[in-house]
């Protein structure tokens, strides 16, 4: 006999926040369900950036291994020039709006990531062709990319040093990418049904400006993800106090990037009640169960 689906259910403990070669993830879809296995979890969220192309391989693995798996992105926006990162869970993957903009920012990306390899390669010996050697065929390229084609021609030891110097936003080779502005990319994630959530949201760039924050709660902005290795703890205080106000969601997530960062699966984890908030929010698609 079949159950229905809310009274099968999920488990904990809960991971949201995964990235897989999809985008600037180092393993594919299935060694990350794989990987967040193996660290304890058994619910688990792939939210590679700006795509879904990940779900469908990454939901067969997570249930074969016993996990529920719940369907993510994590979509870019901009405010001004900071990069704002919105989790968005449980959309609709052929919303043709959100469809429309992810395939823009994925385009732009694009350009803007051979913009900064002509800008490297007067300095240093690295083309366009050695970045692309490192993104899977149809990922969404960033500057992680490019770092793994500097470690591999020896001119860094990792990402980070190349974040530190040659990739950061105040070097000389820089380009901004396009991404909507947060009260943008919030509507449109409400727009496909899904759970706008804003990724690790108390970082060193310090809180977005209250106004805004109160704005994108008026579109619909679902929560904070609190619980991230690079959150503060005095504007993650801040949030936290805020989300239990207004009774918002909070997450917890590792981040994982397989080899590209030092994060690892179940680091910071979700809550069974957030998980089960989050489900009970989203309209555009579904979690996948075992
Ligand atoms: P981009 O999207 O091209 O602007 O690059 C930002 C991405 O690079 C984010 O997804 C981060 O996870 C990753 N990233 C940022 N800083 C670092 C770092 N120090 N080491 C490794 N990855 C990083
Ligand atoms: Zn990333
Ligand atoms: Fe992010
Ligand atoms: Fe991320």
């Amino acid at each position: 006999m079949v159950e229905p689906r809310a009274e099968r259910g999920f488990e904990g403990p809960a991971d949201l926040h995964l990235h897989s070669l999809r985008s600037d993830g180092t393993e594919a879809p299935a060694q990350v369900m794989i990987a967040a296995h193996r660290h304890g979890i058994r619910t688990a969220a792939l939210t590679d950036h700006d795509t879904t192309s990940g779900w469908a391989e990454a939901a067969d693995a997570a249930t074969s291994l016993g996990m529920t798996f719940l369907p993510g992105m994590e979509l870019s926006a901009k405010h001004k020039w900071r990069s704002v990162h919105l989790l968005a869970y449980l959309i609709d993957p052929d919303d043709p709006a959100l469809r429309a903009e992810t395939d823009r920012i994925r385009a732009s990306r694009l350009t803007r990531a051979r913009t900064m390899a002509d800008r490297i390669s007067r300095d240093y010996d690295l083309v366009w062709d050695d970045i692309l050697a490192h993104a899977t065929d149809g990922a969404t390229v960033g500057r992680p990319h490019i770092a793994d084609a500097l470690i591999a021609k020896g001119l860094v030891a990792d990402r980070a040093e190349a974040f530190a110097h040659i990739l950061s936003p105040r070097g000389d080779y820089y380009v901004a990418l396009y991404a909507p502005d947060p009260v943008a990319a919030v509507d449109l994630i409400v727009g496909a049904g899904g759970v706008p959530i804003i990724a690790h949201p108390a970082g060193r760039a310090g809180l977005l400006p209250m106004p805004l924050i109160e704005r994108l709660l008026d579109h619909g902005l679902a929560g904070f993800e609190l619980g991230h290795r690079e959150n503060l703890d005095a504007g993650r205080r801040t949030l936290a106090r805020i989300a239990r106000e207004r009774d918002l969601i909070t997450t917890g997530s590792s981040d994982y990037h397989g080899r590209g960062k030092p994060n690892i699966p179940g680091e910071f984890t979700t809550s069974d009640e957030m998980v089960q908030r989050i489900i009970d929010a989203g309209t555009g698609s579904a979690p996948v169960f075992p």
